[in-house]
This record gives structure tokens, C-alpha cells and sequence, in this order.
């Protein structure tokens, strides 16, 4: 198949050409990428008009559910839901943290959605770097929704924070301490909280987890003038909430717009994205250089040993890409 197959293929909102694409994205095959490469640069002017979601929870807290509930609420109403993931775990354990229970079957088999699982292999930076990718091929074949979903590794909310519009954390009502164990850098990242599982016995624990998380964020500084974090009570399984939780988003959305934050947002976004690959560029230079392969288990094993300081050390190794 030729390049410009994939480029026809994904504007013509072709599902299967969409996977494939995103398949040559995800593979480490120099010819893949570099094919890869010029099939998101054409789609690029036709990507950038869905609305981005994130949506980060711990393992249990219901992200399958919710995003399942969510997607096909919004599949009846006409749009368009792409679901992705970033889940850097999935590369060192062998088994990712999201699962390998199917997900989200019934959205799946919708033909206005598409799901794909996170790529596996390679840092959170490779992960993100396809992810971001993954997001312009699906805008591009005319998903009005994105959906990415994580869970709370490393430093992979704030990765994905820095590649959606709107971030929603779910979050459980617990028993006793509502806000013990929870990451407080997660907070300063959600435009809303959700309390899922708002529903039987649970209803009055969501609320009461509702005052509790409203007070910790009153806490905080918001971190857009124009807009205050709102907590929010929804029940994956009985939808109750689940359409004011969209018309938060839309809320959201034509606030910041309005106002010019998103457009704001988005620019900084593709600096971040273009750091990232910077970056990303720069470390795969430097492993891959013959110079530094083949030095690199004696100068590890010098400072290993204390023969070397890890800073004369560093600047060898460095000293190497210029040679
Ligand atoms: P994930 O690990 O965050 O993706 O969570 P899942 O979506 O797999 O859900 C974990 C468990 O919680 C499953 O047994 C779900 O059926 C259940 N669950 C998810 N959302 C709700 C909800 O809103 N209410 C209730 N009662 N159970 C839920």
C-alpha cells in the first residue's frame, strides 16, 4: 500500500485504515516511522477540531465503565468518539495496569467509535509521542471526541494533561478520609472531578466525597481565571450524571474559547509536544551512536566501581556525539 493510501484512507473516515495507520505510528521499524511520519504531517491540517478528554482514575474506580457509558451517550447524540490510551506500564511489566479484560465491548462494535488500546514498549515519552500522533490521525478522520484514558503511573496524567483540553479525574467515595491517598498534583491537573459509583447505598458517601473534594480544591489556585474546577457525582452504570458531566466539558469549552485560553493551551501544547520530541530525538541519538554503544558498559562500570565521577563520566559519554 502506498503512503498517500493511508492519507485517502484516513480522510475518508475509513475505520480499518485508520488502525492501520496508527499501527505503522506505533511500530519501531525506521521505515514505519519514517512513513509514519509523512501520513501525520499531511493529516495535520485536518486535524486539531474534536474536543480532547483525558480521564484518569485509580485501577477500579470505573474509567471502562464511564468511558463505555459516556461514549455511547454520545455515539446516539451523532458524534464521533475516538478512545486512546497511555499506559507506560504495559511496557516493563509485560502486563498493562489498564487490564486485558475486554474493554468497552459494546462501544466498540458502534461504528461511530473506535477504541485502541495503549501502545506498548518504550518510555512514557515514546508512548505520548504516538498517542499525540494517534490523536491527528483520528481528528483527522473526523472523531469530534477523543478520549484518552490513563491511570495514575509515573508521570503519565501529567502527560496527558498536556495533550487534551479538559482533564476529568474520577474519583470513589471512601470510607473515613476522603482524601488520603490521593496524589495532590492530580488535583491541580482536573478541570472536574467525577465521584463515580453514585449510585444504591452509595448515593449519600458520593455527596458527602463531593464536600470534602469541593473544600480541597477551594484550596488550590485555579489555573485558568475563567473557569473553577466543579465536583461532580455520576454512576457509570445507571448514567445518572453522566449528561451533566458533557455539558461541563461544553461549558468548559466555549468559555475557554471565548476567552482565547484554549487557543492558548493548544500552542503551548504543541511547544510541549515539540520539546517532547526534542527530546525523545536526543536520547534515541544518543543510544543509538556506535561511539557511545560501544563505550558505554566501560564508563558504567567505572563509575560502578568508583574509578570514574559520574560527571567526568557524563561528559565523556556526551563528548562522544561530537566526534
Ligand atoms: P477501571 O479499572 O477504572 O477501568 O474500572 P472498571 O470500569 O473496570 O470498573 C471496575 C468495577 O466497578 C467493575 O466491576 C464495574 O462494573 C464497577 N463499576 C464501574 N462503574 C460503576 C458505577 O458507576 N457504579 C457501580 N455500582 N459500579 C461500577
Amino acid at each position: 500500500m502506498e503512503t498517500q493510501d493511508y492519507i485517502d484512507g484516513v480522510l475518508a473516515q475509513n475505520r480499518r485504515m485508520v488502525a492501520k495507520t496508527i499501527t505503522l505510528i506505533e511500530s519501531s521499524l525506521a521505515v514505519h516511522q519514517e512513513r509514519a511520519k509523512t501520513i501525520v504531517d499531511a493529516l495535520l491540517p485536518h486535524a486539531g477540531k474534536a474536543v480532547r478528554i483525558g480521564i484518569t482514575g485509580v485501577p477500579g474506580v470505573g474509567k471502562s465503565t464511564y468511558i463505555e457509558s459516556f461514549g455511547l451517550q454520545l455515539v446516539k447524540q451523532n458524534h464521533r468518539v475516538a478512545v486512546l490510551a497511555v499506559d507506560p506500564s504495559s511496557s516493563k511489566s509485560g502486563g498493562s495496569i489498564m487490564g486485558d479484560k475486554t474493554r468497552m465491548e459494546r462501544l466498540s462494535m458502534e461504528q461511530g467509535a473506535f477504541i485502541r488500546p495503549s501502545p506498548s514498549g518504550g518510555t512514557l515519552g515514546g508512548v505520548a509521542r504516538r498517542t499525540r500522533e494517534s490523536i491527528v490521525v483520528c481528528e483527522a478522520a473526523g472523531f469530534d471526541v477523543i478520549i484518552v484514558e490513563t491511570v495514575g503511573v509515573g508521570q503519565s496524567e501529567t502527560t496527558v494533561a498536556s495533550m487534551v483540553d479538559f482533564f476529568l479525574v474520577l474519583m470513589l467515595a471512601g470510607a473515613g478520609d476522603e482524601l488520603q491517598g490521593i496524589k495532590k498534583g492530580v488535583l491541580e491537573l482536573a478541570d472536574a472531578i467525577a465521584i463515580n459509583k453514585a449510585d444504591g447505598n452509595n448515593i449519600e458517601n458520593a455527596q458527602n466525597a463531593k464536600i470534602e473534594y469541593e473544600k480541597a480544591l477551594n484550596l488550590l489556585t485555579p489555573s485558568s481565571k475563567n473557569w473553577s474546577p466543579p465536583v461532580l457525582t455520576c454512576s457509570a452504570v445507571t448514567m445518572a450524571g453522566i449528561e451533566d458531566i458533557w455539558r461541563t466539558i461544553m461549558d468548559f469549552k466555549e468559555k475557554l474559547e471565548n476567552s482565547g485560553e484554549l487557543m492558548d493551551k493548544r500552542r503551548k501544547q504543541a511547544l510541549d509536544w515539540l520539546w517532547a520530541l526534542v527530546e525523545e530525538g536526543l536520547r534515541e541519538r544518543f543510544y543509538r551512536n556506535p561511539d557511545v554503544e560501544k563505550s558505554l558498559p566501560e564508563i558504567v562500570e567505572s563509575v560502578e566501581t568508583g574509578m570514574t565521577a559520574p560527571t567526568l563520566a557524563a561528559q565523556q559519554l556526551l563528548n562522544l556525539l561530537d566526534e
